[in-house]
């Protein structure tokens, strides 16, 4: 499991969303395990995690 900074853990059916990079690409990252597609732009990678966040 990822350790969360104090502040960040993740609570029943709450979404939090980051994203983080891997090299030349960024891919959304949600606190209830869900990872989006790797992304050339991090602005891509910004879309869908909020279309997810939406869901
Ligand atoms: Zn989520």
């Amino acid at each position: 499991m990822l350790k969360l900074p104090p502040g960040q853990e993740p609570a029943a059916g709450d979404h939090r969303t980051s994203v983080v990079e891997r090299g030349s690409f960024a891919s959304a990252r949600c606190s209830c395990g869900w990872t989006g597609p790797a992304r050339r732009a991090r602005d891509r990678a910004r879309r869908d995690a909020r279309a997810h966040t939406q869901d």
